[in-house]
């Protein structure tokens, strides 16, 4: 084939002219690296404005426009006005910041097209590896089983499906739970991430079943109180059949006695579950992971690469223990039989066999080359360095008498407010002005009924600099609203 040829795909949907495209494309390439290795000069966030708004209530269009008029709709419309998560200064919620790595391979991913629901391919066993290696990470057993999903919220999900065939046998599938004579509980604490909460709503179990545990001084479960709940649950005759574990909990980055959940979970004949969004890819650093310790031991651990592990979104993930009992809970039969040895077919199972997805992209090459190129030694390495920022931050709110902490700093979440009269209410405006003013985005929560301001150094490019940032920022509206004078 000479290179005229092979220039024509004789679709009309491909280039025309596929050297002008190129020019193009590497113009894309280039602004988006201008973009990231210069984030830190623009604001954090600013919101659109409405002309912005606008460019999205056009009519449907019937012709197309030129690549370089959208990329530049792309470059003054949306760019400036996303929520910021690739800056340093954002701290927001758990947002991870992405990688150039990450985003060059979801470049070749996307150019693969790749649909990873199952078929003999390498980019399945691509997602094999990230649950081979994953094993190794959590010391799970070699062929523990492992699927990519959106995030940590349908991962909580897959866990308390895999454990309700666990509980009821798999005829659950059949029968559903309502048929169960059984009345079953299960357990988390009351810092629990919402997500776990409506996975029990959306399996049909109903959130009554998900009993909250109150938390000791450290914001953890409290092992104690646990116990007796369960006690008081069994002489009621109740069925506990799901114990969840937090590694890192959404408000202060608080980790669960994982150790004792493991012992209470095998006493019991309880599924135990981590919720690891956050903090499960602290195992990358040996002085983080021993704060993890008794994680090997979860029946199931859900996490996202997308927050600690920088890898773009979206990248969730769920690690379980007993590969036969995650096969049991989603594949189907009748699939199977279509199944063949050898061909395109081959290579069961496939991902779509171990979740509800059937067609579902190549989240494994981001997740691959983040690993491969990073290594996990830099990752847990800028983990690190984020808790670091974080006990910065921490120091200096304690040190200043207008600020007050609200929880201790087990990983990389500072909870702090302003002190001064209705609280409350001036420490969320101070939070929004300094979202407004567009040099740090923190985010608020609720700490014991009280407001506080949140920053979750979750971006491996956020330094002492961009704390110290958010603090001036912080003192100078919370002066201003509390019409103290220093
Ligand atoms: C973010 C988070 C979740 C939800 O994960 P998504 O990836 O947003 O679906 C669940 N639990 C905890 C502790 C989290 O931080």
């Amino acid at each position: 084939m000479n290179h005229d040829e092979n220039s024509r795909s004789g679709s009309m949907l491909d280039p025309a002219d596929w050297e002008e495209l190129r020019q193009q494309a590497h113009t894309m390439l280039d602004d988006m690296l201008d973009y990231l290795r210069d984030v830190r000069s623009r604001p954090v966030w600013q919101p659109a404005p409405e002309s912005a708004r606008q460019q999205f209530h056009a009519v449907l269009p019937r012709t197309g426009d030129s690549l370089n008029q959208l990329h530049q709709v792309f470059m003054q419309d949306v760019l400036p006005y996303a929520a910021g998560n690739a800056h340093p200064g954002f701290m927001g919620w758990v947002h991870g910041a992405g990688t150039v790595t990450g985003m060059l391979a979801e470049m070749l991913a996307a150019g693969l097209n790749a649909n990873v629901g199952g078929r003999n391919q390498m980019p399945v066993e691509v997602e094999r590896q990230i649950t081979r290696w994953m094993a190794e990470l959590f010391g799970f057993p070699a062929d523990a089983s492992g699927v990519f999903v959106t995030g940590t919220s349908m991962a909580n999900l897959l866990a308390v499906w895999i454990a309700r065939v666990r509980f009821m046998g798999v005829d659950v599938r059949r029968n559903g739970v309502a048929t169960t004579h059984l009345a079953p509980v299960a357990y988390a604490s009351a810092a629990t991430h919402g997500s776990l909460e409506q996975a029990f709503d959306l399996s049909g179990f109903g959130t009554r079943v998900l009993r909250r545990v109150p938390l000791n001084d450290n914001r953890q479960i409290d092992t104690e109180a646990l116990r007796v709940m369960i006690a008081a649950d069994r002489a009621r005759g109740f069925h506990p059949f799901m114990l969840t574990g937090n590694a890192g909990t959404v408000d202060t980055g608080a980790i669960d006695d994982l150790a004792e959940l493991a012992r209470i979970a095998r006493e019991e004949g309880m599924w135990f579950h981590v919720d690891g969004a956050l903090g499960a890819p602290a195992m990358m650093h040996p002085q983080l992971a021993e704060k993890l310790v008794g994680i090997g031991e979860a029946d199931s651990i859900a996490f996202d690469f997308h927050k600690w592990g920088q890898v773009p979104y979206d990248a969730g993930f769920i690690l379980v223990r007993d590969a036969s009992l995650h096969l049991d809970t989603f594949s189907s039969p009748a699939a199977y039989l279509r199944r063949e040895q050898d061909g395109l077919a081959g290579g069961s199972p496939w991902p779509c066999d171990l979740g509800p997805d059937l067609s579902r992209g190549f989240r494994a090459l981001k997740t691959w080359f983040t690993l491969r190129h990073l290594g996990m030694d830099v990752l847990g390495e800028s983990m690190a360095r984020s808790c670091q920022v974080a006990q910065h931050l921490a120091a200096r709110v304690t040190s200043e008498p207008e600020l007050e902490l609200l929880a201790p700093v087990a990983l990389n979440i500072v909870c702090f407010r302003y002190v001064c009269d209705d609280a409350d209410r001036v420490n969320a405006k101070i939070a929004v002005a300094v979202q407004l003013s567009g040099e740090a985005a923190p985010s608020t929560t609720l700490i014991d009924g009280q407001l506080a301001i949140r920053a979750a150094i979750v971006n491996h490019r956020t330094r002492e600099e961009d704390v110290d940032r958010l603090l001036a920022a912080v003192l100078r509206w919370g002066r201003e609203y509390s019409g103290r004078t220093t």
